[in-house]
């Protein structure tokens, strides 16, 4: 079906708003003052919308459907692939966010979810991969992927694309992830849409993926129309898992690939973490200090507050950008996102890029001087006090509590 902007011209009224509307100066008036659309129009809708006398249409549209799409170099793509990750020698939680997604997105489909595995030795993944959610397992094994590597993991997905041609591609917004999908995307000459928050499959078997945008104040609905695979990265904690279930039943296909190893200019030796931090994607409890806490003391007193819960300390982006917390504990659009049972927020206004990093906790305390602060409508508990009050009593409050059941 073929689509277009059309104008009525019994209905148009000459008033050339619809000129002034559109950003692409595709309008113009014809003879008769009636408007007429030129060949730079990108059927954005604008002149739709401000037209006072409904005179334009889209013709053959559903933005629902998207039909009016040519689909046609689809019709043999099958199938929602899942790549793997692999972290600390376990499937990483984000794989499993991404297969419980892609099972999602199959629903009243006939395409499988795919789980493409790298590694040197399976051990029992495939089979956790098969209970959280995948149809087929494609492992490939190699001495090479013992750890992750750009340029022989980029070879082995690109050869296998070409062989099984999937409609859709998944990756974490993993440091591998981020590293990964580029190269692969490169390669194959097709699009990828970053740190989506929402997908959908229509039933042409476009894939529209959603992500925060105009520093996460708006977010696009993004389609790769004309090539294939669709490639997305997802932010980890943003996509639920499925609940296991060891009875489901996969296919495990073994691949056999042998990268080029002259293309292989480094190769990661030993992977060492840091230590004595607790991470802040992985903490059950994490307590975030905001500008508004950010002195000396009252980070401390943050850091505490994490220390006796047993949890972890994060922090906004303004107190990382003034050098007093590391990049590392920034939660946030630009920083990590985080999902624990318990967020605590302290001095920190509730800017949306914040929130788009910590909205999924399951439960959000949020502590601030401002009973107006923003924080207040994502919270799910508000305190409206001074931290460097508040925090000290809380924290005494906790170890007599502690103390009490330990003694
Ligand atoms: P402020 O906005 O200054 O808020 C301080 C809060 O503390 C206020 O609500 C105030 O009422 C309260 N307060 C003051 N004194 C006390 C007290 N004694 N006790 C209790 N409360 C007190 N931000 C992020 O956090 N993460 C990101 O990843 C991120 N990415 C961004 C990306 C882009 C492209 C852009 C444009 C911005 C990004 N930001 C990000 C910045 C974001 O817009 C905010 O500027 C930032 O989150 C504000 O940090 P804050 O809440 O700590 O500070």
């Amino acid at each position: 079906m073929s689509i277009g902007i059309e104008v009525i011209a019994e209905k148009c009224l000459g008033c050339g708003l619809c000129v002034s509307s559109c950003p692409q100066d595709a309008i113009t008036l014809g003879d008769g003052g009636t408007a007429v659309i030129g060949e730079s129009c990108n059927l954005c809708g604008s002149c739709i919308k401000g037209c006072p006398a409904e005179a334009i249409v889209k013709q053959g549209a559903s933005l629902e459907t998207l039909d009016y799409l040519d689909t046609s170099h689809l019709k043999d793509c099958r199938d929602v692939w899942v790549i793997a990750e692999i972290s600390d020698e376990k499937v990483a939680e984000c794989t499993f966010e991404l297969l419980g997604e892609a099972r999602r997105l199959v629903v009243g489909t006939d395409h499988r979810v795919a789980a493409v595995l790298l590694c040197a030795d399976p051990s029992g993944y495939p089979q956790e991969l098969i209970r959280y959610g995948a149809d087929i397992v494609y492992l490939i094994q190699s001495p090479l992927f013992r750890h992750f590597s750009d340029e022989p993991y980029k070879q082995a997905i690109v050869r296998l694309v070409h062989d099984e041609m999937p409609l859709v591609m998944l990756l974490s917004a993993t440091a591998m992830g981020r590293s990964l999908a580029p190269r692969i995307a490169a390669a194959l000459g097709t699009g990828l849409t970053a740190d989506c928050t929402e997908l959908e499959l229509k039933p042409n078997g476009l894939l529209v993926q959603t992500r925060p945008t105009f520093g996460g104040n708006l977010y696009a609905r993004l389609l790769c129309p004309g090539t294939s695979p669709q490639m997305a990265t997802v932010r980890s904690k943003v996509m639920k898992p499925i609940t296991p279930n060891s009875t489901r039943q996969g296919t495990v296909v073994e691949v056999h690939f042998i990268p080029d190893q002259e293309r292989i200019l480094a190769e990661l030796v030993e992977f060492i973490h840091a230590q004595g931090e607790k991470s802040i994607e992985e903490a059950e409890i994490v307590v975030s200090a905001g500008f508004g806490c950010a002195k000396p003391e009252g980070l401390a007193l943050v850091e505490e507050l994490a220390d006796v819960l047993g949890g972890a300390m994060g922090a906004s982006r303004k107190v990382v950008d003034a050098g007093l917390i590391s990049y590392e504990r920034q939660i946030g659009q630009t920083g990590k996102t985080v999902g624990p049972k318990i967020y605590i927020a302290v001095g920190i206004s509730g800017a949306i890029q914040h929130l788009v990093g910590m909205s999924s906790s399951n439960t959000i305390i949020a502590i601030n001087l401002d009973p107006d602060a923003p924080i207040f409508h994502a919270a799910d508990i508000g305190i409206v006090a001074d931290a460097y009050v508040f925090l000290p009593k809380l924290i005494e409050k906790l170890k007599s509590v502690k103390k009490a059941e330990c003694p």
